[in-house]
């Protein structure tokens, strides 16, 4: 029993040792501050050092593809990390870096940063240790990583393959300079509404209803009011003609819809027929059914008929009372000049008769 607590402790033991020698061992990685490209960007790649990096000196290179990529420019992170970099072209898409450090710290962070420009729509970038040494000036194992970058598809050109129309929308091929082809929906064309249909007609005095219908695949369109048309009405009819002390009707319909409206015929008095009053004092419906007022004055006097006619002659067009009255003054005055003039002949007689007496 002892003998196996032994054993279990020896391992924890060791476990303890390892573990921090696994987790301090140094790794480059690479970044980018953009993962997708389009030919002519440019990029700037970033290469960093785990933290708590034990090293004193470290080698490394960062490899790309010439037609994949082109060097622009590169700079260190100005002697944070180590007290000298360097960095040279070492080949066709090797970029070397040295970096050497008097002082044995921990390190980590960014070493350098690379300016790549895209020539072909993406690639990949590399970066790996080439020699690193400790404290100890013993050789050390620093792991490398890489990363892809795709293409954008910035710069497709697109050509309709199908064409839309106002029930289907079309189609589109998009080809990226990649080799990347995509086909994408474009939007449906408008209705053209040329024609209507008429939903409800419009009446004499309700509006109507049309619906505009596209001329290419008859869907309908909106609904829009139709006017209503207004009353066709015909001429007046008389009904039942006035007599001397009854008025009479008469009657007029719409010859659309049929809507019909009465008036009254005034009692003929005297045999003056009186002309139809110019204002429609209508009894009016829209039913057959017809209403006016039924005459319940007593038969007015001659004199009260012409004081009557006098008002409401003023509203006559034709002036028919206005002569009739007319002519009677003319025939009283007739009269009374007849009375003067063989009042004035006595007159003279008897002067004359007078003066022969004397
Ligand atoms: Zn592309
Ligand atoms: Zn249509
Ligand atoms: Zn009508």
């Amino acid at each position: 029993m002892k003998k196996l607590l032994g054993c279990l402790f020896a391992i924890i033991i060791l476990v303890i040792n390892v573990i921090p020698c696994f987790a301090a061992s140094p790794t480059l990685s690479v970044s980018s501050n953009d993962y997708t490209v389009s030919v002519g960007d440019t990029i700037t790649v970033s290469v960093s050092l785990s933290a708590d990096s034990k090293l004193n000196a470290l080698t490394f290179d960062i490899k790309f593809n010439t037609e994949e990529f082109e060097y622009v420019a590169g700079s260190a992170s100005g002697g944070s990390l180590f007290d000298s970099e360097f960095i040279n072209v070492v080949g066709a898409g090797v970029i070397r870096c040295d970096c050497v450090s008097n002082d044995i710290v921990s390190r980590g962070g960014t070493v350098v940063s690379l300016k790549l420009k895209s020539v072909k729509n993406g690639g990949k970038v590399s970066v790996s240790a080439v020699t690193a040494t400790d404290e100890n000036n013993a050789i050390v194992r620093v792991s490398g990583s890489s990363i892809n970058l795709s293409c954008n598809h910035a710069r497709m050109v697109w050509e309709p393959k199908t064409a839309a129309t106002c029930t289907k929308a079309g189609t589109e091929t998009g080809t990226c300079p990649c080799g990347y082809t995509t086909t994408r929906e474009t939007e449906k064309k408008p209705h053209t509404y040329t024609s209507s249909t008429i939903k409800k007609p419009a009446s004499c005095t309700e509006t109507g209803i049309e619906v505009g219908t596209c001329t290419v695949c008859g869907a309908s369109g909106a609904e829009s009011k139709i006017p209503a048309k207004g009353h066709d009405y015909s001429e007046w009819v008389v009904k039942q003609p006035a007599t001397a002390d009854t008025v009479g009707i008469k009657e007029r319909f719409c010859r659309n819809c049929g809507d019909t409206k009465n008036q009254t015929i005034p009692a003929l008095i005297q045999g003056i027929t009186p002309e139809e009053p110019s204002s429609e004092e209508e009894s009016s419906s829209t039913e057959t059914t017809t209403e006016f007022e039924p005459i319940d004055t007593p038969e007015p006097s001659t004199n009260d008929y012409l004081d009557e006619i006098e008002t409401e002659s003023t509203t006559q067009p034709n002036g028919i009372f206005n002569n009739a009255v007319g002519s009677d003054i003319a025939i009283i005055a007739v009269i009374a000049l007849a009375v003067l003039v063989v009042l004035v002949l006595v007159l003279y007689i008897v002067l004359i008769i007078r003066q022969k007496k004397k």
